[in-house]
Formats: structure tokens, C-alpha cells, sequence
């Protein structure tokens, strides 16, 4: 592994044109340059120019921008975007789309595989697939294939809901759709009849007992099927999914079943519909060794099929091209230790040394390469409501002499605590709060005792933290402390709507505010989000050598502060779910062009109360009627006036015409 610290930062392009050169009027204003090195620290401390690198950076005024070819090097700010939608009377949180990003991502992945097969003198082509399960919003499909329309691109389904999509969508005839998943009679049935209509749609089996319902139904229906197999490979993949890969996973052919396989095929005389051969070792693959032998194992059963299936022609290596969340370039689960040239080049390399070595034709090869593709396109923004902490700074205590001894005790521990008795101190009021929690229990102290014990045992933990951290080592009792003591920043979102991977599987997203980034940010804490529920919080964070459990924020100035979460455009939209009945966020898809300006071409709304309401079973007029019998008996037992029972049933109505999430930033 590279050490990490030193490559990150040198290793990068240079930057766009986001900081003119000002040299000379810095050093004739001392208070901008101190500004500026504030705004320099600040933007180290993200970390954004580690992963944010090829589209997003931080502008003079401390606002981050997205900043890319298109906006030639006038970048557009994000915060001025969530100002121009609030104008327009959409709140966060919402999700800032920019479907250039998804072009760029796919022209980058379909360079480097064109790059690579100039390189090796590879004499086929390359076919980029979008697996639609890593986004299927429409507005995400739509430009990827219109985008990928010049390279041909096409896409891969898992099921018959997400086949349906695809037959009715992609244009281009002889562009492939891929079929995977486990697949019943429908299914097989819709993609037959897609090969009938001229379309290239391959179904990949995964089970001899699929094949045989395949056979089955293509005798039926007499259509000749274009087959592709998915293999088991032994090779298996890294990072979180390595479980998808190796002998145990839960897709595709053994060898003894692989040739089960072309028995029954031959036997059928089909064996010229074998197409394909497919398969898929995990998403967010972090190492670059764990394709190449995966490659190469694949690359060695198509060579030796070949020779067997005469129109055996493509070779799909699935996906896993990661996303170097942390910008750490390192194969830990959250980055990724190769670029897409690398595996380009490997991927091309590795099949054509194993093809010449098998003397047979290369194959055409297939990439499923979602996560790249579709990541980066999207921001999360949403406001931070509140912030909560157990301690609240410097405690006065008057005529302590008479209070409770327990509590003059504390007290005593507060005011003495200092560098060389912290530890012993802490233990002491440990100690103290358990006796204070007793007394209190048995009737001895009063609601405001037990009040000033509880502020004076977070004072002293507070202090024996600072003095902790002043030491040579920390003592790990001191770090768990620190993060039960770490501030609570409530946020107008919901983990399981918005970021259900960091609940799910703790994938960490880059987080940063997304303005004031030249006031240096001097809180710490974790985000608590708007569900009643503890898991709902995000507090691992990401660092280039570790992982951080608190994050560096801005105190609440009375404006509204934004934070953004990155990357979230791969699984995140389809994953989440409605936990508090908490529902879709806005979506805003924003284009940029050359001269900084921006331009939202299209608003989805998220979802309104009413429509989260309808996904479970309420109808709003059912509701109304209901709520309306409830009003007039209330009116009448309580004797209101009827005037204000219509008030009432135009406060629900509006209720439930609302946004889920709160509307707080004005
Ligand atoms: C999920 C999946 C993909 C997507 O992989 P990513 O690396 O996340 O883009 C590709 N192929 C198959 C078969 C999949 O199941």
C-alpha cells in the first residue's frame, strides 16, 4: 500500500482556475491573507480536493463549487444554487443533480477502455453497460443512454420490472440489453419476446434450472434465445461485497454445472445461441489485484468455451470500478488503489495475453459499471436545525455552601480539576454522580440538585477531556468519552430516505458544510437526523488515514446552514425508505454552462405529506371525510365555533399538502 499522506496531494491534476493568482495584494493586506490561509486549512481539513478533485473545489469566498469543463474555470457555487431554489419555493433538503457529471463519468470510462485497446493492439471492442439497479430514476436513465448513445452504450437489468424499462427505452436496435437476476417464466417470456422484435437481448442464466425453463419456453414460443452464462468464479472480489464473489457466492454456474450446462445445450442443438459469457465479483472493488485474477480466470473459461461455442463473442466482466470516497487512494472499503485507466488497461491487457496464449479470437468486452458512472452526479443538501450538547460552557453556582454535600463535592472536582489530577478526578466524579443518582432515588435531593450534579459531572468531563487531549497519549477512557460528550447537530433529513447505505452497511459519503468555509468551522459532533429512531445519525465521517466519529462544523448563526453529502447518486435513491413517513427529497437537475451560470433545468418535487400517506394505504379524501367527522364532534362537545373548525380543516389540509421534511430555513 502507498503511503497515503504524501501521494494524495501531489498526485493530482492541477487545479481549475478557481483561485487567480493575487500574490501581491495578499501580502499588502495582512486580514485577507489570514483569511485565506483560514480558508486554506478549512479546505484541508475536507479533504475536498482528495475526492472532490475532478468536480468539486471551494471559491474565494468560501463556498463550494461545482467546477468542471463546463463551467470554465467559473465556477458555480452550490449554495447559490439552493438560494435560487428557495427563491422558487423548494426547500432543503434536496438533491442537487448534475447530469453533466454522469456524461463526464461515462466519456471518462468509455477513453480509458478506447485508450487501453489502442495501447495493447486489443482488435475488438469495448460495450459499456449501465446496471439500472444503481439508479433508476428516469431522469438518471435518460441521460445515460442519451449520452451513451455514442459509445454504444446499453443497459443490464435484475428483474422484469427494471426489463420492462429497458426494452421500452433503448433505441438503437443491435445495442444489447442484458438480463440477470433470478428469473421466472415472465421474465424469460418478455426477453424472448425483445430477441423476436430485433433487440440484442441476452438472457444470463444463472442455474441449470433456469436453462431448462428457457429451452422449455423457447421451443414454445419458437424463438431462438441469445444466452449468456454467469460464471462462479474462485477469484473473489475485495471490500464490502467480497462476499458476492468466490465459491460460496450466491450467483452463477460452478464448472461441473457450467458443463452440465453445454450438454444439455448441445443436446437441444443450441449451443450457437451461447453468446455470453458474464461475470460479477462485487461493487466498490478495492483492490485492483482482485479484478486482474478475476479477469484472467474468466478470460481462461471463455477461451477454452470458445473453442467449444462457435458464436461465443462477448466476455462481460461485470462491475466494481469503485468510488474513492475518502480520497485516500488506498484499497480501504471507502476508496479504491487503482484509477479507471488502470483498470481499463488491466482488464484489456489480461484477456488479451490469456486469448493469444488459448490462440482464439479476443471477445468483445462488456464493463457494468454503475456506481462509477452515476456517483458523483448527486448532492444532498440539507439545513442543520439545532444543535444540542450535554455541556454548556463555564457553570456559576451561587451560596454553594448550601447545597447537598454530594453536590459541594462536584462542585469542589470542577473548580480543582487541572493537568496533573484529571484521571483521578474523573474516576472521582463518576463515583459522585452514582451516589448522586442514589440520593436522589431515596428522596434526599431535589429536581434542582440533581439538575446542577448532572451540568457539574459534564463540566468535569469536559475539563478532564481538554487536559486528556493536552497529554502525550490520550487514555481510551477519555476518547469514548469525548464522543459521548460530542455535540448533537440535528439535520432536516432522514438517514433511511436519503443515505440508507451509511445506516445499513456504514458507508461513509464525504460530508462538509457547503458555505462559510472561511470562517474556521470550531465545533465538533455527529448529525442526528429528523427520525425517532437512534440509528438515525451519521457518525463516522471520512479522514485520509482513518475514520473520524465527529465532524467539524460552524456554530448556528441564525442564517441557515447548509451541509452537503457527495456521491450519493449510486443505490441511495432507490434504497431508501419511508421510516417516520419521512419521504422523497426535492430533486433539482442543474446544468452549468461556459460562462458560471447555472441553470436548473427541471424540479421534481419531493414527496408531499399526502403522497407518503397514499404509499401506505391513505387516501387524502378518505382522510379528510374522517378528519372532518372528528372536527364537528369536537366542535360541538368542546362548543367551538364552527368558524374555527373550518380553520382547523384547512390547517390539516394544508398539512397534509406539505413537504415531509421540515420548513424551517424561511
Ligand atoms: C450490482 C451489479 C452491478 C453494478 O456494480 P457496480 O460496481 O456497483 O457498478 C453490475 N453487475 C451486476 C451483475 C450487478 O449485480
Amino acid at each position: 500500500m502507498r503511503a497515503v499522506k504524501n501521494n494524495t496531494r501531489d498526485a493530482r491534476e492541477p487545479r481549475l482556475a478557481a483561485f487567480p493568482a493575487e500574490g501581491t495584494r495578499r501580502t499588502s493586506e495582512p486580514r485577507l491573507a489570514a483569511s485565506h490561509n483560514a480558508l486554506e486549512e478549512t479546505i484541508d481539513l475536507y479533504g475536498i480536493r482528495n475526492w472532490g478533485g475532478e468536480y468539486f473545489d471551494v471559491n474565494r469566498t468560501g463556498d463550494v463549487v461545482v467546477a468542471f469543463e463546463a463551467t470554465r474555470g467559473t465556477p458555480v457555487s452550490l449554495k447559490s444554487v439552493i438560494d435560487e431554489l428557495r427563491q422558487r419555493g423548494i426547500s432543503t433538503p434536496v438533491v442537487l443533480r448534475f447530469p453533466q457529471i454522469i456524461d463526464y463519468q461515462i466519456k471518462k470510462l468509455a477513453d480509458a477502455f478506447k485508450a487501453a485497446i489502442q495501447e495493447f493492439g486489443y482488435r475488438r471492442e469495448y460495450v459499456p453497460v449501465y446496471p439500472i439497479k444503481v439508479n433508476q430514476k428516469k431522469e438518471v436513465v435518460q441521460e445515460v443512454l442519451n449520452f451513451g448513445d455514442r459509445y454504444n452504450l446499453c443497459i443490464e437489468v435484475g428483474s422484469k420490472a427494471e426489463l420492462t424499462v429497458a426494452l421500452a427505452l433503448t433505441r438503437a436496435s443491435e445495442s444489447p440489453i442484458i438480463c440477470n437476476g433470478v428469473k421466472d417464466e415472465a421474465y424469460l417470456k418478455l426477453a424472448l419476446m425483445g430477441k423476436q422484435i430485433g433487440k440484442k437481448v441476452f438472457v444470463v442464466l444463472e442455474s441449470l434450472f433456469e436453462l431448462r425453463l428457457l429451452l422449455e419456453l423457447s421451443k414454445r414460443l419458437k424463438i431462438r434465445p441469445l444466452i449468456g452464462l454467469r460464471l462462479k468464479l474462485s477469484a473473489r472480489g475485495s471490500g464490502k461485497w467480497e462476499k458476492s464473489s468466490g465459491d460460496l457466492s450466491k450467483f452463477g454456474f460452478t464448472t461441473t454445472d457450467l458443463l452440465k450446462c453445454l450438454g444439455l445445450l448441445d443436446e437441444e442443438r443450441l449451443i450457437d445461441c451461447l453468446h455470453l459469457l458474464h461475470f460479477h465479483i462485487g461493487s466498490q472493488v478495492t483492490d485492483i489485484k482482485r479484478v486482474k485474477y478475476a479477469v484472467k480466470e474468466a478470460a481462461r473459461t471463455y477461451a477454452k468455451l470458445r473453442k467449444l461455442c462457435p458464436n461465443l463473442d462477448y466476455l462481460d466482466v461485470g462491475g466494481g470500478l469503485g468510488i474513492d470516497y475518502d480520497g485516500s487512494r488506498t484499497a480501504s472499503e471507502s476508496s479504491v488503489n487503482y484509477s479507471v485507466q488502470e483498470y481499463a488497461n488491466d482488464i484489456i491487457y489480461s484477456i488479451k495475453e490469456v486469448c493469444e496464449n488459448e490462440d482464439v479470437r479476443e471477445p468483445l468486452v462488456i464493463t457494468e459499471n454503475g456506481r462509477m458512472v452515476a456517483a458523483p452526479h448527486a448532492v444532498l443538501i440539507f439545513n442543520v436545525i439545532n444543535e444540542l450538547s450535554l455541556s454548556n460552557g463555564p457553570i456559576r453556582v451561587t451560596n454553594i455552601e448550601s447545597k447537598p454535600q454530594v453536590i459541594q463535592e462536584m462542585y469542589d472536582l470542577y473548580a480543582r480539576i487541572n493537568g496533573k489530577n484529571y484521571r483521578e478526578y474523573y474516576h472521582d466524579v463518576v463515583e459522585q454522580r452514582d451516589e448522586m443518582f442514589s440520593l436522589f432515588n431515596l428522596g434526599y435531593l431535589s429536581l434542582e440538585d440533581r439538575g446542577l450534579g448532572q451540568e457539574l459531572f459534564w463540566g468535569v468531563c469536559e475539563r478532564a477531556i481538554k487536559y486528556a487531549k493536552l497529554a502525550k497519549h490520550m487514555p481510551e477512557e477519555f476518547e469514548d468519552l469525548e464522543h459521548r460528550l460530542s455535540r448533537k447537530f440535528i439535520c432536516n433529513f432522514s438517514v433511511f430516505q436519503s443515505i440508507p447505505d451509511s445506516w445499513a452497511i456504514d458507508q461513509l459519503f464525504p460530508i462538509m458544510p457547503i458555505h462559510r468555509l472561511d470562517e474556521a468551522p470550531n465545533r465538533t459532533g455527529y448529525l442526528a437526523d429528523l427520525t425517532c429512531d437512534s440509528d438515525g445519525k451519521v457518525d463516522n465521517f471520512i479522514d485520509l488515514r482513518d475514520v473520524k466519529e465527529s465532524l467539524e462544523l460552524h456554530p448556528l448563526n441564525g442564517e441557515p446552514y447548509y451541509l452537503g453529502v457527495f456521491f450519493t447518486g449510486a443505490y441511495q435513491d432507490v434504497m431508501g425508505d419511508y421510516h417516520n413517513l419521512f419521504g422523497h427529497v426535492h430533486d433539482a437537475l442543474v446544468v452549468v454552462d461556459g460562462k458560471g451560470n447555472c441553470h436548473i433545468t427541471k424540479i421534481v418535487p419531493g414527496h408531499k405529506v399526502e403522497g407518503v400517506l397514499k404509499v401506505f394505504g391513505y387516501e387524502r379524501e378518505e382522510l379528510l371525510a374522517e378528519f372532518r367527522s372528528r372536527v364537528s364532534e369536537g366542535v360541538a362537545r368542546e362548543g367551538l365555533k364552527t368558524d374555527w373548525g373550518n380553520h382547523v380543516m384547512r390547517e390539516y389540509e394544508a398539512a397534509l399538502g406539505s413537504y415531509t421534511y421540515l420548513t424551517l430555513d424561511k
